[in-house]
């Protein structure tokens, strides 16, 4: 090795050792008799002096001549420092140099290589190999190293077996745009990247393995936002002989030993709850739990008193913020502002002030009395001193908006701390979801999620009430993982895909395989996958994945680091057997 110590290691006990460094200039201090230069690696900052009288005069020089992010190589004695510095491990200690070597000089880096730094994000992504350098990146990225470490070791200790899966397939459908690869030897033809493994991991259940898992990538061309990239990471797993109980207890263990292992929580009880229950509480199926302000139905004590709006409503809708009765008016309109935006396309807001003498102050007084009002106060378990927000509408698209009001009053009130953490199952999805644009129905997970089995023959006749077995992980309003009992059974899987608008041709071209391995001894299995980059970022505390992941791509889905994507030579298109048309 070219060094004895890393930076981060050497300590007053230490002393008098002869040592050797590598790393790079964090900062030199030139103060003419005397030269520091603090030296990084990744485990830490070593300060190294240079001083007129015990250090010889042309390494005092050298030291001089060294610039920020040079590669030093430094030998030298550990010696107490005169005066010490309590926010790093190695404070008390500096290396007094007896040799130097410049392993390679650097350019003046682009933007300060430092917690707190000058560089924008697009500067920062172009030099991600610098931006790695900051303590601040890199621990993100140890975060996400333990987490794999633990999820391997916990998996493969509950016997899950880690099998690859291969890249170059054929489209599986999880409600995404497939990216495809040309191929050469087959003109013509295409491979789709997987949006997700989920076709093979059923066939490995058909093979006997009976626990699966692996760390992979899947690739879904969608459009970006924060926590969304092209490409990214998926824990997958897979269990035959199980029930939905099993997978969600296995998947309680995987999350809770995570927790334990990486950030040191012991995080509380797993929530379980419907579907239905949280769309009608909370408007999303990913609720935020970690506050209250759960939705309450108005409809009976809100109608027929001859407000127009409300009377026409298939839903009046209702939240209660505890303490909030003393909103200002602008407040109350900023709120008001918040709704009617195009995102959220609510008409207005209606407002109730339980005033702490028992009266009641709304926006809508004109046609509500005192004990009108209380009623809505009853219904909705709201004190003196607390504020109801109403909002009406028809129910799915008032549900929604209801649903970032109460989000948004989360932020209001600071009830959304990051390492809070409330975990929590949604359980029976629909099977189905109906599809405007296409006036069809969908999956709502994929296609080979099962039906309940007693709600099957409501395939034929009300295909919007059937349920899964189907459930997702929710961790503070955010969706970590999805997965469901699956089909194990051709004639379902059939009927399935005939339900979903595939004739008999398009589902055996696309999905014989899989249908063809039901017929050899499929055991039941279910399965589940977790979003990893998510997963790291909720751990993290952080909003945005892209920070937890080495080499993420833009909002245009774009590396602009190495600038892909980009063109390809001509000949490589013939190659491929490709010709581009012209772009406008
Ligand atoms: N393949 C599914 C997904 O990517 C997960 C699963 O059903 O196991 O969402």
């Amino acid at each position: 090795m070219l060094r004895t110590q890393t930076c981060g290691e050497l300590r007053l006990a230490d002393a008098n050792k002869e040592v050797t460094l590598c790393g790079w200039v964090q900062k030199v201090r030139d103060k003419g008799g005397m030269v520091w230069v603090d030296l990084r690696d990744r485990y830490g900052i070593t300060q190294l002096i240079f001083e007129e009288g015990k250090t010889p005069t042309e390494l005092v020089e050298k030291a001089k001549g060294v610039g920020r992010e040079y590669v030093l190589k430094a030998t030298g004695l550990v010696v107490e420092r005169y005066a010490k510095n309590d926010k790093i491990p190695t404070g008390e200690i500096e290396i007094q140099v007896t040799d130097l070597e410049v392993l390679n000089p650097s350019k003046v880096p682009p933007f300060i290589i430092d917690n707190v730094t000058d560089g924008g994000e697009e500067l920062r992504m172009k030099y991600r190999y610098l931006d790695l350098r900051r303590d601040e990146v890199r621990e993100k990225l140890m975060l996400r190293h333990r987490m794999l470490q633990a999820t391997r070791s916990y998996l493969s200790d509950q016997n899950f077996m880690e099998v690859e899966t291969p890249v170059l397939i054929k489209s599986t459908p999880e409600g995404a745009r497939d990216f495809v690869v040309p191929s050469r030897v087959n003109k013509g033809e295409f491979y789709a990247l997987p949006q997700s493994p989920q076709t093979f991991k059923q066939l490995l259940m058909v093979s006997g393995f009976d626990r699966y898992f692996q760390i992979v990538k899947c690739f879904r061309d969608e459009d970006l936002r924060a926590d969304r990239q092209p490409e990214f990471t998926q824990i997958d797993c897979e269990m035959s002989f199980v029930t939905q109980e099993d997978i969600l207890n296995t998947f309680e263990g995987l999350t809770r030993h995570l927790f334990k292992q990486a950030l040191a929580i012991e995080v509380g009880e797993f929530v379980h709850m419907q579907y239905e229950d949280a769309m009608r509480l909370y408007g999303s199926d990913k609720p935020d739990v970690r506050f209250d302000m759960q939705f309450v139905e108005l409809n009976e004590v809100a109608q027929n008193k001859g407000f127009n709006v409300f009377d026409q409503a298939e839903l009046v809708v209702g939240i209660c913020a505890s303490g909030c009765a003393e909103f200002t008016r602008k407040q109350l309109d900023a709120l008001t502002d918040f709704v009617r935006r195009p995102q959220i396309g609510a008409k207005g807001l209606v407002y109730v002030k339980c005033n702490e003498d028992g009266s009641f102050k709304s926006s809508v007084d004109k046609f509500y009395s005192q004990n009108d009002l209380k009623d809505w106060a009853d219904k909705a378990g709201a004190k003196p001193g607390d504020l109801i927000l109403v909002l009406s509408g028809d129910v799915n698209t008032t549900r929604k908006q209801m649903c970032e009001l109460r989000l948004h009053m989360g932020d209001v009130l600071e009830l959304k701390d990051p390492m809070n953490f409330k975990p929590l199952w949604v359980l029976d999805f629909p099977l189905l979801e109906w599809d405007e644009e296409t006036k069809r129905y969908h999956a709502m997970h994929h296609p080979f999620t099962s039906p309940k089995p007693d709600e099957i023959v409501l395939l034929d006749t009300d295909p919007g009430k059937v349920h899964a077995n189907a459930y997702d992980l929710v961790i503070n309003g955010v969706e970590i993982g999805g997965g469901s009992i699956r089909i194990h059974d051709r004639d379902t899987q059939a009927m399935m895909f005939k339900h979903l608008g595939f004739s008999d041709e398009e589902a055996r071209e696309q999905f014989g395989f899989l249908m063809d391995a039901f017929e050899y001894g499929a055991p039941p299995h279910g399965g589940i996958a977790f979003g990893f980059d998510r997963l790291c970022s909720m751990f993290g505390g952080s909003d945005s994945i892209r920070d937890f992941i080495a080499f993420p791509k833009n909002t245009s889905a774009r590396d602009v680091m190495i600038e892909s994507p980009s063109p390809i030579a001509k000949e490589q298109l013939d190659d491929l057997g490709l010709n581009l048309l012209p772009s406008e």
